[in-house]
Parts: C-alpha cells; sequence; structure tokens
C-alpha cells in the first residue's frame, strides 16, 4: 500500500504540552516541540510524541511556520491516498446529505474543518475550485487530481491558491487548470436561484458560499422593502431579496463585481428597472448619500485578516456599523456581517454595541448566526470558526 508518511522522523513535545493534542486540537506551535529525529523536508507527514515516547498523532510538519505540525489522525493509521480519498468522501456524503434542495454550489472540504488541514474545495456544479493553505496539502499537488477524479469525477478542476497568509506557510501562490476548460459562463443554482460564477477571476473561489443560509432568511424578511446590500460583490442578497420584491440597492467598490450582480438579476429573471448598482466606496456612498432604507445589509471584507490588525480593524467595522445603522428607517432591519476569524463573537457584539451607542439607535438583536453546515467548524479547533451575522432590529 501506498504511503505519504516519512517514517524516518519522530517529533517529540515538551514535558506537559501535548495538553492542546489530547485535547484533538489539530495545531501543534513550535514551542511545545522539544526534539525531532530523523531527516525530513518541510511538508512531510510524521508521527508525533509525548516526551516519553508514547504515540499521540500524525500530520505534516512545517519548520517554516509557526503551526509547525498539523494533525490529519490521532490514530496510528496509515497516512496513503485512501486516507485522503476517505476524508474527502465522507466530507462530500456529507454535504449531500445536508444540502437544501436545487443547490449544486457548496464547499465540499473546509480545511480543519474537515481535518484536513490546508485543503479546501468548492463545488460548482461541476466544476471544483481547490485551494491549498498548508505546505503539507501543497507537496500533494500532484495527487489531487486523481484524488478528485476518484471521489467526483468533475468536468474541470482548478487551483486557485492565492492567499494572504501563504507566506507564512511557504508556499507560492498558483492559479492552474488541472483538468478540463474553465466555462466559459458558468451558472449555479442555490436554493433554485440562479448565479453565474466567475470561478477564475471572481473573488475566492468565485461566489460567497458562506453565506447561502443568511440570503434565505435576509430574503424572508426583505418582501416588498427597500434595501441597500453593502459590499454586494455579485448580489447574492440584493437577487434574494428583489426576488421577493424589494427594490434594491447593491454597493461595490468593484465595477466587475456589480457587472456580475447586474447579470445574476437577468439570470433570475429580474428586470433591472428600480434597482440600483453603485460602484464607490461604501465609506464615501455613506458620506454622498443619506436615503433611508427598510432594510441594510453589511457584509463587509474580512477587515481584520492577522491578529495584530484587530484594534485597526475593530474601528473600521465599528465606523461602518454606525453608518449604516444611520440609514435604517425606524423599526428597519439590519443585518450585521464579519468573516475576520481573529474578531470573537464577544468583541464582535461589543463593536456593534458601540455603534449603536453612538449612533444613537435602541437597538435589538433578533438573530444570531454563524457559518452554514458545509462550512464546519471542529469543535477542537475553534479558531475554524470565522463568520457571525447579528440580524437587529433598529428602533
Ligand atoms: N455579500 C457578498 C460578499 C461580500 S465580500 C455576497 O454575499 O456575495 C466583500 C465585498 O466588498 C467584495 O465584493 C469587495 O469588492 C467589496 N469591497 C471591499 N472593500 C470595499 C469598500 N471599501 N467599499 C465597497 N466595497 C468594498
Amino acid at each position: 500500500m501506498k504511503s505519504f508518511e516519512n517514517s524516518a522522523v519522530k517529533v517529540f513535545l515538551k514535558k506537559g504540552r501535548e495538553k492542546s493534542v489530547k485535547n484533538f486540537h489539530p495545531w501543534i506551535f513550535s514551542g511545545a516541540i522539544e526534539r525531532i529525529t530523523g531527516e525530513f523536508s518541510p511538508g512531510d507527514i510524521v508521527s508525533v510524541f509525548s516526551s516519553d515516547g508514547v504515540f499521540l498523532a500524525k500530520g505534516f510538519i512545517n519548520p517554516q511556520s509557526q503551526i509547525r505540525l498539523r494533525i490529519l489522525s490521532f490514530l496510528e493509521e496509515p497516512i496513503g491516498p485512501e486516507f485522503f480519498i476517505g476524508r474527502i468522501s465522507d466530507a462530500y456524503r456529507y454535504r449531500q446529505s445536508i444540502l437544501p434542495a436545487r443547490t449544486n454550489a457548496f464547499r465540499v472540504v473546509h480545511g480543519d474543518g474537515d481535518c484536513l488541514s490546508g485543503l479546501v474545495i468548492d463545488k460548482y456544479d461541476s466544476v471544483l475550485v481547490i485551494q491549498l493553505f498548508s505546505k503539507g496539502m501543497e507537496k500533494l499537488r500532484p495527487h489531487l487530481g486523481e484524488w478528485m477524479e476518484s471521489v467526483f469525477s468533475p468536468a474541470v478542476i482548478l487551483e486557485r491558491t492565492e492567499s494572504f497568509s501563504l507566506a507564512e506557510e511557504g508556499i507560492p501562490a498558483k492559479k492552474e487548470i488541472i483538468k478540463g476548460k474553465v466555462p466559459v459562463e458558468l451558472c449555479v443554482e442555490e436554493h433554485g436561484m440562479v448565479f453565474r460564477v466567475d470561478v477564475w477571476n471572481g473573488q475566492k473561489t468565485g461566489f460567497y458560499l458562506d453565506q447561502r443560509d443568511n440570503r434565505q432568511r435576509l430574503a424572508a424578511c426583505s418582501g416588498g422593502k427597500k434595501v441597500l446590500n453593502c459590499f454586494s460583490y455579485s448580489g447574492g442578497f440584493s437577487v434574494a431579496a428583489a426576488l421577493q420584491g424589494a427594490i434594491t440597492v447593491s454597493g461595490d467598490v468593484s465595477e466587475k463585481a456589480l457587472e456580475l450582480a447586474r447579470q445574476n438579476f437577468k439570470l433570475n429573471g429580474i428586470p433591472l428597472v428600480g434597482h440600483r448598482f453603485e460602484a464607490a466606496d461604501v465609506f464615501d456612498f455613506f458620506q454622498n448619500n443619506k436615503e433611508q432604507y427598510e432594510v441594510v445589509i453589511l457584509d463587509p471584507p474580512a477587515f481584520i485578516k492577522k491578529r495584530m490588525q484587530i484594534l485597526k480593524g475593530a474601528r473600521a467595522y465599528q465606523e461602518i456599523n454606525r453608518l449604516a445603522m444611520t440609514r435604517v428607517q425606524t423599526n428597519g432591519l439590519m443585518l450585521s456581517c464579519s468573516c475576520s476569524a481573529h474578531l470573537s463573537w464577544d468583541l464582535f457584539q461589543k463593536i456593534v454595541f458601540a455603534a449603536a451607542q453612538q449612533s444613537g439607535r435602541a437597538v435589538q438583536i433578533i438573530g444570531r448566526y454563524g457559518q452554514p453546515p458545509d462550512h464546519p467548524i471542529n469543535i477542537y479547533h475553534p479558531e475554524g470558526e470565522y463568520l457571525k451575522s447579528l440580524l437587529l432590529r433598529i428602533i
């Protein structure tokens, strides 16, 4: 049986530092390591032992990263192609079991959330988009095509390894077609709505799959209302609201994103008349536009990408939330989101509290939502929770 392991290497943890591994946390930081025996190269799969030699786990080693080891298994099981194909198939089967009707775009593998540290796979109908975030997964890149073939038989596979955090893992960015040809006009279904997805040039892997459930929730309370969708990207929230009869304004700094949004309106049979698409920085938009709305959606990009940006990012969240609140009509609704993993629920709510106070509005929290079930959070890896949304009633 083929193995990907480097069995010549043993990593021993410092005495008393095995606690997090025993709690099934998938990351081991450099400070916990006592010594390493044997020769290895970055990304190898090695075994980890306690200081007195008891087997603890197997995972990717990367001397360049603060996250020195990314654990794949806490069992003494062989790690070869069957291991990865098995994990990916399990993740896929689970998604198929929870997927809403008339939806063919979803995340199949969500990194540590699926115990596959550094691997993200999004499926858009028969197109797979892969992102690699760990040196170990990057090293296994030559096998990806084969694994994808055996689990999905996709028409197209492409890799978009482009995240800001790659340097920390020592991975170069890569954008490459692994199989097939990128469709010129790829359209997917979400709850029966149709969205055009630009998997090659679009943001993330082409679509914000993680807002699927929030789009549904928002649509349910937008019927016939005047809706402002800030940071709209390709208009997901706008389309969902407009299909319920809402009159929408979509604001995004990217004209390309707004062009996709217009196409998405048409694809869903919504005439553009009455709907507006504003290509502007949202902060400027609020400066220049004093209109009031019955529903405001605020889904900014991650203002905090690294821990050291928390203070600066928190100020930006507070300011944008304050501005948005001033534009919500009495008894209107606002959906405020943050996709910064470094921002805790507690701090997020404090920021929204401060924004409410500054805007002088009375605010009720009427919903609190996290990631959809195709973006699972491994309970032993709370760092995997990134999306936080508060549905607010602004009085
Ligand atoms: N709500 C969207 C996803 C939003 S992602 C959805 O459900 O699909 C964040 C968006 O904010 C991106 O489209 C990006 O182009 C836009 N953006 C980033 N900075 C901005 C700014 N300062 N003003 C306006 N839009 C901005």
